[in-house]
């Protein structure tokens, strides 16, 4: 029999230990807050299936190719939350994301904090900005993902209203490689931290980074999938856990 369970709360808590995502708050900003995912989860059919969706944030840069190399390499659809001044500057690399499958959310245009949670106008204006260059790349494409640079938490109820208001899904992530806090990490440690921050949960929402700097974490993607797959987990796109607003 299907078990459907549907999280009805706008956000799902979890109790462990994550930092900001992206670059921009401090590095020993580590926090034991708990962490906020907003988009609903899980609308899954089979609650018992270990399941594991990639997210990287903050490219493309040419990192982003080596990382595909690996996706292509495992048969592995993932998702790119797209920095659009990135996107611009490296609109081949965004074809090659479409072209391979992969989702393509949203992820600023600027992922200047400053200016971006500024006010909910001009975080407007950025997310605007970034679907255009997107669109630019892929007219036919309709993100229905956002990420905000740094993690939803701690945002005000203004600021986190401007995704839903563009009719975009806003999701952060209950796992972390650590990749944008412990810089030092190699591609061991970066696989711990994944296999740590994931703990028991069977519905991962793994944050990355496929920044110009995060050529480790490229080093640590096989590494970190043969990790998952060995305990049973199966790699699936983000529009599988999380319902759409
Ligand atoms: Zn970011």
């Amino acid at each position: 029999m299907k078990n459907k369970i549907f999280v009805s709360a706008m956000v799902f808590v979890l109790s462990l230990t994550i930092v900001c995502g992206c670059g921009g708050k401090a590095e020993n900003d580590v926090k034991s807050d708990a962490k906020i995912i907003r988009g609903r989860m899980l609308a899954v059919e089979n609650t018992e299936e270990k399941t594991v969706c990639l997210t990287f944030d903050d490219g493309p840069t040419p990192v982003t190719e080596r990382v595909l190399d690996v996706l292509k390499e495992y048969g592995i659809k993932a998702t790119f939350f797209v920095i659009g001044k990135n996107a611009e500057r490296y609109k081949d690399i965004l074809r090659r994301i479409f072209a391979e499958g992969h989702t393509v959310g949203i992820h600023t245009y600027s992922h200047e904090y400053k200016k971006i949670y500024a006010s909910p106008a001009a975080l407007a204006d950025d997310i605007k900005r970034c679907l255009c260059v997107i669109k630019a790349v892929n007219s036919e494409y309709e993100p229905i993902f956002y990420r905000f640079p740094g993690g939803s938490f701690g945002l005000s109820e203004e600021l986190l209203k401007v995704p839903d208001s563009m009719g975009l899904t806003s999701v952060d992530w209950n796992a972390s490689c650590r990749d944008s806090e412990v810089r030092s990490a190699d591609a061991l440690s970066l696989c711990a931290f994944a296999r740590e921050t994931a703990g028991k949960k069977t519905k991962v929402i793994m944050l990355l980074h496929d920044a110009a700097d995060k050529s480790t974490t490229a080093d640590a993607l096989p590494r970190i999938v043969n990790d998952f797959k060995e305990r049973e987990f199966s790699f699936i796109s983000l529009e599988k856990v999380v319902k759409i607003s």
